[in-house]
């Protein structure tokens, strides 16, 4: 490689897009990078102005420099919505240079912003590729899937409480079946037909809180429905 193009702080390199232009020196804010450069169509010669293609670049209203030969290496520079360098017009000149608007480092690939008009034109139908927009991108897919997985975990946690209140639910009625049946055993201060004894006698009558034998003058005598009767001695 001749001594001049190495000594040149960029190379042609493979970028997301295709080729791109690639720092491969340190290149300080402000440094002018690489020339623009390539016949000048004139608008006002009708053939020239018939001339298309996406490395026009428009220096006045009458001048547009056709960046597509082969010897324009800055037509190898990607566009980025956020760059690192600018094209600074010198429309009297008719010259173009791609300067730097950011300290560059070795390895980071070289862009500028190629306006609104071509962005419109080729990059907003396609999707622009540029470090910036991908990266908007990779975040509204990141927090679409945080959304996705935030509502799967709240179905999730709706079902398991579901779960967990009719669980809850079923053991409670087990609770009671099985304490019913054991009331039906036990008694627990009610009669197995039901009623309370609150105190009474299982005949009914009140004892009025007088033992059965304490009562002077009266006996107590089993009944024959092995209830205790009061009689009359
Ligand atoms: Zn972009």
């Amino acid at each position: 490689m001749p001594a001049s193009l190495s000594q040149k702080p960029y190379r042609v390199g493979r970028s997301r897009t295709g080729l791109g232009l690639f720092a491969t020196k340190p290149i300080k804010k402000g440094t002018k990078i690489i020339r623009y450069f390539g016949p000048l169509l004139d608008s006002k010669k009708k053939d020239e102005d018939a001339i298309e293609n996406k490395y026009l670049f428009e220096l006045t209203n009458r001048w547009t420099i056709d960046g597509s030969i082969r010897e324009n290496v800055a037509r190898y520079i990607n566009h980025a919505c956020r760059p690192n360098a600018e094209s600074d017009v010198k429309p009297r000149k008719r010259k173009v240079f791609i300067r730097a608007i950011k300290d560059i480092e070795p390895g980071d690939e070289i862009n500028y912003d190629y306006g609104t008009d071509y962005f419109k034109a080729y990059l907003k139908p396609i999707g622009c590729k540029c470090d910036a927009c991908e990266k908007k991108r990779k975040k509204k897919r990141a927090e679409a899937r945080a959304e996705r997985l935030r509502l799967k975990e709240k179905a999730e946690r709706k079902a398991r409480r579901e779960a967990e209140k009719l669980a809850e639910a079923r053991a409670k009625q087990r609770k009671a079946k099985k304490a019913a049946k054991a009331n039906g055993k036990l008694g627990n201060g009610q009669t197995p037909n039901g009623k309370a004894l609150n105190g009474k006698a299982l005949n009914g009558k009140h004892l009025n809180g007088h033992s059965l034998t304490a009562v002077t003058g009266k006996r107590a005598v089993p009944s024959r429905r092995g209830a205790t009767r009061v009689l009359q001695a």
